[in-house]
């Protein structure tokens, strides 16, 4: 590759010299497509062979680098059963002699050879014989050329801070080192910045080539970290410029500026049997202050399971209602649909208004005269699941959306939905605690209001981690809870709900446990294979008290309402993540009885599952959680990236970086409202990536 324009960053990583189709193949598991994806592929650590420690001066407990030759070498079968083979090297330069030791890696006689020129990185032990030892060092064999004293400028292995690459295949660090270096030489004049130059200044940022280099081949750790944050700044920049951008789309557009005051409302509130939480005033005042601006709202209203999100969605189409608006009200499952259509039904029953439920099982002939009736703008308030955004639902005048546990919707949805209106307010509810760091980042086109406490009067469920030892027990213990009049959730993991096993344990513990466990209650099972009708039934039922124990899957995991359940058993509670764990657990402790959540583990945990079960029995603070899960997971894991449009950040990681992601954000909001297009000469090169960005964000 001898002649390289501008175009090229685009090129295969294949056609790079000394790449090829094998190493190329092995590049792309790293997601290292083209030039651009290596030049952009950071380092995981570094080794500092700038400062070579003599061995002579190495002290115990220490991380050191060292540069020596393989002395001898030896290899051990030890007795001990746990360790099948120890191969020891005596390490030495011109100062002394260290010993290392490598665990069940025979293969390594072959690699470390007498002679060889080495570098190794790692901590210095006393070992039994109080000898300093290093332990399962990493190590590079080095080149002849490289192990001159005075090591030329163009070298990259040694005499420098040194790049540690993730590795796969047959790849080798010396390999990544020698194609970066020498395409970072070749693209300097290319890779141009995005970065808008005040914003370069602002920061005292270094170029983007410049920075790329630090970051691969850093001239002091200081130079690498602050380049880095560079990297993270733009990453967090381009992405908040095109949240902003789609969001100064939507609130540029004219709105419904609606009338908030209403007799209808009042006498609404005056009707509930209980009053707001300062919580959910506060955030009706957002609501309403938005719902009377002439600007589109586009809010996320966050609240813990059983914060009472629904009473606030309700105020709001009670607000659209009295201006003759319709509004719309969009669940994940037709039972979350069929749930919030009864609960809306019971609240509005005294007032003149007409709700409909338009959901998947409804007969054509019904369906086709709520059609007629909803075209005719003579159903107000529409409850349905994704069926609302089909094209044979048209509205007379659609002026709110509402989407209910928005994390199961895309924005493709959202806007499907919106479009049937005439740029209608927007409120999306959900009961998955997100961090605020993604919050801003999945949802940073929106305003954010957020309910952060529970109605008066719940206690959080008592949550036990237990084992098949104690299940007697915890029988003994529902049969003592049913008898006094309480219901229990029993749940099975079926996270794919194809997964056939599972369902047959569920299936039969279904049966095992009406018959011969609990013969004197009525048990029930509930799973998402089931006929629409045959689950309404069950969980009509189930709210009825006509079941005492509901035996399920996952299916009840989103919304479901009932106040009577006070216990719920999670059985293989290590095979759910904690945000389900945690979805589940808000079905109980919605009344004012005590209850209590018992998990049931299998044998041989990992640490993993062992960690996210102790976080999960230690708080039942949906924030805490879910800032925990995001620790564990990552954020891509988090909410399942794809879907949600969570960009793969390469720099940045959303725990860590919340700082500059705040930075970022500001000042993209603030380049957004004096530039809404983009236009202006500087923000030109800036209008083009976020154009393609915001069509990825849509996935
Ligand atoms: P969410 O949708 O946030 O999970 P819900 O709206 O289903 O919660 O509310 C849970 C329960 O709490 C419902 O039975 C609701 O009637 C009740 N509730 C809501 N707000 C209050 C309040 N301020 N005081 C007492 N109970 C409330
Ligand atoms: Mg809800």
């Amino acid at each position: 590759m001898n002649d390289i324009n501008s175009k090229d960053l685009d090129t295969p990583v294949q056609y790079i010299k000394g790449v090829g189709p094998k190493r190329a193949s092995c590049l792309k598991n790293l997601n290292i497509i083209t030039v651009q994806d290596m030049i952009f592929f950071p380092p995981r650590d570094y080794d500092d062979r700038k400062h070579i420690i003599p061995i002579k001066n190495l002290a115990i407990g220490q991380k050191v680098v060292i540069h020596g030759k393989v002395i001898s070498t030896g290899e051990y079968i030890p007795h001990r059963s746990n360790i099948r083979h120890i191969f020891k090297a005596i390490i030495g330069d011109n100062t002394g002699f260290v010993e290392a030791v490598w665990f069940n890696q025979p293969y390594l006689k072959d690699v470390l050879k007498k002679n060889s020129g080495i570098v190794m990185v790692g901590k210095i032990e006393l070992n039994k014989f109080h000898r300093p030892e290093i332990n399962s060092p990493e190590y590079e064999i080095l080149d002849e050329d490289e192990e001159s004293g005075d090591v030329p400028h163009d070298n990259v292995n040694m005499g420098r801070i040194v790049p540690i690459y993730p590795l796969t295949g047959s790849l080798t660090q010396k390999f990544f080192r020698k194609t970066i270096f020498l395409l970072l030489s070749q693209f300097t004049n290319i890779i141009s910045d995005v970065l808008p130059a005040d914003i370069i200044q602002k920061y005292s940022f270094l170029s983007l080539s410049k920075a790329l280099y630090e970051i691969h081949f850093p001239s002091s750790f200081d130079q690498m970290k602050k380049s880095r944050e560079r990297m993270i700044y733009e990453e967090f920049f381009l992405l908040e410029l095109a949240l902003g951008k789609r969001r100064a789309g939507i609130k540029v557009s004219p709105g419904i500026s609606f009338s908030v005051q209403s007799p209808l409302i009042t006498g609404f509130s005056q009707s509930l049997p209980f009053s707001l939480t300062d919580s959910q005033k506060k955030v009706l005042d957002e609501i309403l202050a938005d719902m009377k601006s002439p600007r589109p709202m586009l809010r996320l209203l966050q609240g813990d399971v059983g914060s009472g999100k629904t009473i606030i969605a309700v105020f709001s189409m009670l607000i659209a209602c009295t201006n003759d608006y319709q509004s719309a009200i969009m669940a994940p499952t037709e039972i979350l649909a069929e749930q919030h259509y009864r609960t809306l039904c019971n609240l509005l029953l005294n007032t003149p208004i007409k709700v409909a439920l338009l959901a998947g099982k409804i007969k054509k002939k019904e369906k086709d005269l709520l059609y007629q009736q909803i075209q005719r703008g003579e159903i107000k308030i529409i409850v349905g699941t994704q069926a609302l955004i089909q094209e044979k639902v048209i509205f007379n005048k659609l002026g709110l959306i509402i989407i209910d546990e928005q994390h199961r919707f895309g924005v493709v949805q959202r806007n499907k939905l919106a479009q049937k209106g005439l740029n209608p307010d927007t409120l999306v509810m959900t009961a998955t605690p997100i961090p605020r760091t993604l919050a801003i980042t999945l949802y940073g086109d929106m305003d954010v209001s957020i309910i952060n406490e529970l109605p008066p009067g719940r206690t959080p469920p008592l949550t036990r981690w237990s084992n098949e030892s104690k299940r007697n027990i915890i029988y003994d213990f529902m049969r003592k809870e049913i008898t006094l009049g309480r219901q229990v959730y029993i749940v099975y993991p079926l996270i794919d709900e194809s997964e056939k096993m599972d369902l047959k344990a569920a299936t039969i513990m279904a049966e095992h446990l009406s018959r011969d466990i609990f013969p004197e209650f009525k048990a029930a099972l509930l799973h998402s294979k089931m006929k629409t009708l045959q689950k309404e039934q069950i969980m009509r039922d189930f709210k009825e008290n006509k079941i005492s124990i509901l035996v399920s899957t996952t299916v009840i995991e989103v919304g479901i309402d009932v106040p009577n359940a006070s216990i719920m058993l999670i059985e293989h509670a290590e095979r759910f993540g904690l945000a389900q764990l945690h979805q589940l657990r808000g079905r109980i402790g919605r009344g004012s009885y005590k209850s209590y959540c018992i998990l049931l583990t299998g044998k041989n945990l990992s640490e993993e599952s062992i960690l996210r079960l102790k976080i999960f029995t230690s708080t039942a603070d949906g924030f805490k959680i879910a800032e925990e899960d995001l620790l564990i997971r990552g954020p891509g894991e988090f909410v399942g990236t794809r879907q949600h449009g969570i960009p793969e950040f390469k720099f940045a990681n959303l725990v860590r970086d919340g700082d500059i992601l705040s930075k970022a954000r500001r000042d993209a909001f603030e380049i957004i409202n004096n530039d809404i297009d983009l236009s202006s000469a500087s923000n030109l090169p800036l209008k083009k990536i976020i154009n393609t960005r915001l069509k990825d964000f849509s996935v």
